[in-house]
């Protein structure tokens, strides 16, 4: 299955749930507007290098879109498309007046110069200019883009429109970033993993946690986590994997990985290989790198009786149907990685007040809202007599269906 097929699958389910006709099911799935761009830079050997860049603007009902770019070599309209309506359920789920929208760069950053990257960037913006904006579509950082990528789109988009902060999120806190957007995604991983842990009675201290990835998300994630006593067992990134069953100390992993590049070779614990974090013994597992890690091959060998989806859409389809079954608890991806967007919402206030918030007040802020969304959520739940993801995708269906229809239409 796609990964458009995945999230299909569970918006049918939900969809299912609230008994909506095939012509609300249409209205909803439908995208706004599909848009693809070609990217033609010089590279650094002097020849000519050409990407397609994708946006798809999935929903503008709740409010201007919003979502994430991505830079990968999987990127595909199909991939981009799954994950734009992701981003109009999840903004849904939190409850922040956004609609959904997402982007990439068909490339391998790993192969390609800053300097090719900020032309890459910069020549992105050229083609999309004229659909995104404050007002319209917000992107902000992804897989392989970072707050540098976003100070870039906000000075190319300023170039056209005047200086317009507002029109990307996630850039350096120097330049009208928000306090605590960096962190943003992990800890509200964290906040949603303590809510769930609450709710089953199984306290966040002491559990022993598994990490997939160590990015931006799986760092913070890790770091915050340890922070609160849970015991981080194993962490794996793209080149390998480490585990030490007394915990693993995380500061000296980001500070080796800073270094390296990579958490292979970390002698703070025993090195495994990269795969084996997803089957290990332990309370919680958290993928927090790309999509379908959790698959028809290696589900039945999954351990964890909880995973919290700190990535975009890491179970397939099949293999959620396999684990709800077998009663593992799974808090989804629109719920458990939206801190990133709910923080991004509070940068995007920030720049249209021209007014900076304190840390404090970002981190109570998100905090207020993954505690709100999360009684939502059980409240969907009991209501419907379900499980997490399709009561997450039904509240934000819900939630977008019923402005759609108050704001009219002919
Ligand atoms: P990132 O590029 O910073 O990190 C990705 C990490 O995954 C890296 O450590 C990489 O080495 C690792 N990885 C890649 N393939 C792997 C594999 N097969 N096994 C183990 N590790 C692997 O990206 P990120 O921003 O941390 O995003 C991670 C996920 O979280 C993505 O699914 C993204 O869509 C999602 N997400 C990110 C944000 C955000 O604010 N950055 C917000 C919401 C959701």
């Amino acid at each position: 299955m796609s990964p458009l097929e995945v999230t299909q699958t569970y918006f049918e389910r939900a969809a299912r749930l609230m008994s909506y006709s095939e012509r609300v099911k249409t209205m909803l799935w439908t995208p706004f507007r599909e848009v693809k761009v070609e990217i033609t830079v010089e590279t650094d050997d002097g020849e000519i290098g050409t990407f397609i860049g994708y946006r798809v603007q999935h929903d503008n009902a709740r409010g201007p879109m919003k979502g994430g770019l991505r830079y990968h070599p999987t990127v595909d309209p199909d991939e981009v498309q799954s994950l734009a309506t992701l981003m109009s359920l999840k903004t849904a789920v939190v409850n922040i007046p956004f609609g959904g929208a997402k982007g990439g760069v068909a490339c391998d950053p790993r192969k390609l110069s800053t300097r090719e990257l900020e032309m890459i960037t910069r020549k992105l913006v050229d083609g999309l200019q004229d659909v995104i904006g404050p007002h319209v579509d917000i992107p902000a950082p992804d897989v392989n883009t970072n707050a540098q990528v976003m100070a870039w789109i906000m000075d190319q988009y300023s170039k056209y429109k005047g200086f317009t902060p507002a029109v990307v999120t996630g850039k350096p806190v120097d330049l009208h970033g928000s306090l605590g957007r960096e962190a943003a995604t992990g800890r509200g991983v964290v906040l949603g993993l303590a809510e769930l842990l609450r709710e089953l009675g199984r306290p966040l201290e002491g559990a022993r946690l598994v990490v997939q990835g160590f990015g931006n998300v799986g760092a913070h994630t890790a770091a915050l986590a340890a922070e609160q006593g849970a015991r981080v067992v194993a962490i794996s990134d793209q080149d390998g994997a480490v585990h030490n069953a007394e915990g693993l100390d995380i500061a000296a992993l980001r500070a080796y990985t800073r270094e390296m590049g990579t958490v292979r070779g970390f002698t703070g614990g025993e090195s495994v290989p990269r795969d084996d974090v997803l089957t290990l013994e332990c309370d919680v597992l958290i993928p927090a790198a790309l999509a379908d890690a959790i698959n028809a091959d290696n589900m039945h060998a999954v351990r964890a009786p909880v995973i919290v989806e700190a990535a975009n859409g890491p179970i397939s389809a099949e293999a959620d149907d396999y684990l709800r079954g077998r009663g593992v608890e799974i808090l989804p991806d629109i719920y458990a990685n939206a801190g990133g967007v709910t923080v991004s919402y509070f940068e995007w206030a920030q720049n249209i007040q021209q007014f900076h918030w304190s840390e404090e007040q970002v981190n109570t802020a998100l905090q207020q809202r993954m505690a709100q969304s999360f009684r939502d959520l059980v409240e969907m739940r009991r209501q419907h007599h379900t499980d997490f993801r399709t009561a997450a995708f039904a509240l934000a269906l819900e939630r977008v269906r019923s402005v759609t229809i108050q704001r009219g239409i002919l």
